[in-house]
């Protein structure tokens, strides 16, 4: 009962590189309080894909993402990473966060073979594969330098690196780029185009902003809230299969202003109940 095959659950769908079936979260506030932070999320993500977990602030998708990372644990319903289940953290999910998280005190390159060096990862290999992600996202010659000596964009991009260097199977990012400036979010963004493109890494982001949503996704999942579940699973099908180089494309693809429409009353939906309502607090 302890190979591989014998834990792949006949309940996963094999077709899926990461299948979340009804999974809620339920939060104790106090002793006699208790909310349902989000509750029957359901989707799949396909291998390969790039795929968007949108939706206002507030909505569970932290909280979602968590859950598929194994740093919480659903109260109800079940995950599957290559159809096996998630139970608990692992190195086959690497995870980004908004704030930059490598160590003050190691170069860039010491950063990024950190999680190998764990590993024990032989040390020539660690260094092959280290400089293989440096040149991914462009930092080689910053390889030598300290975290606090790069900007914001720079540091996430050591963020990527390293946790790509781990060789995770899906690539898991929460708000990435939400404390850059927008031009930096923007170089960022197509940064990851390519990143994706060459490393073939299947992607989970997690945003409130809609144009990074259909900038980057091929499949865009939008949450609402109170309690956060999903409200739309769509496909970004104007771009025609492909993704695009750069936002200019974007804007003047056909059907670009039909989706960004689409998702701007899906989200004032959300923001005007939460208006409306006297009990809610954001
Ligand atoms: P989002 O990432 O979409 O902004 P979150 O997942 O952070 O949303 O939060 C969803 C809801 O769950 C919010 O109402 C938040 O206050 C609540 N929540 C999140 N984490 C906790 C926690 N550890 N304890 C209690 N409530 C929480
Ligand atoms: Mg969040």
């Amino acid at each position: 009962m302890h190979s591989n095959i014998a834990q792949i659950s006949p309940n996963s769908d094999a077709a899926f590189k990461l299948s979340v079936k009804h999974i809620g979260k339920r939060f104790r506030m106090d002793a006699s309080t208790e909310i349902d932070a989000v509750s029957n999320v359901s989707f799949d993500v396909k291998e390969g894909e790039i795929c968007a977990l949108l939706g206002p602030s507030g909505c569970g998708k932290s909280t979602v993402l968590r859950m598929i990372a194994g740093l919480d644990r659903p109260t109800s319903g079940a995950m599957y990473l290559d159809g096996r289940p998630i139970d608990g953290p692992d190195k086959s999910r690497g995870m980004v966060f908004q704030r930059y998280t490598s160590f003050d005190w190691m170069t860039v390159q010491q950063n990024v073979e950190y999680g190998m060096r764990i590993n024990g990862i032989p040390k020539e290999q660690r260094r092959d594969r280290a400089d293989q992600f440096l040149k991914l996202v462009k930092l080689s010659k910053f390889k030598n330098a300290y975290p606090r000596q790069l900007s914001g964009g720079m540091q996430q991009r050591v963020a990527i690196a390293r946790t790509l260097a781990n060789g995770p199977s899906i690539l898991l990012m929460d708000e990435p780029f939400g404390a850059l400036d927008a031009e930096t979010k923007w170089q960022m963004q197509e940064l990851m185009i390519g990143i994706v493109e060459s490393s073939r890494v299947t992607v989970l982001i997690v945003t409130h902003d809609l144009e990074e949503a259909i900038f980057l996704a091929d499949h865009i999942i939008f949450m609402s809230r109170h309690p956060g579940t999903v409200k739309e699973n769509m496909f970004t099908r104007f771009k025609l299969g492909r993704r695009f180089a750069n936002h200019e494309e974007m804007m003047e693809a056909s059907g670009f202003h039909e989706m960004e429409k689409k998702l701007m009353h899906l989200m004032r939906d959300e923001t005007r109940s939460a208006f409306d309502d006297p009990t809610s607090s954001d």
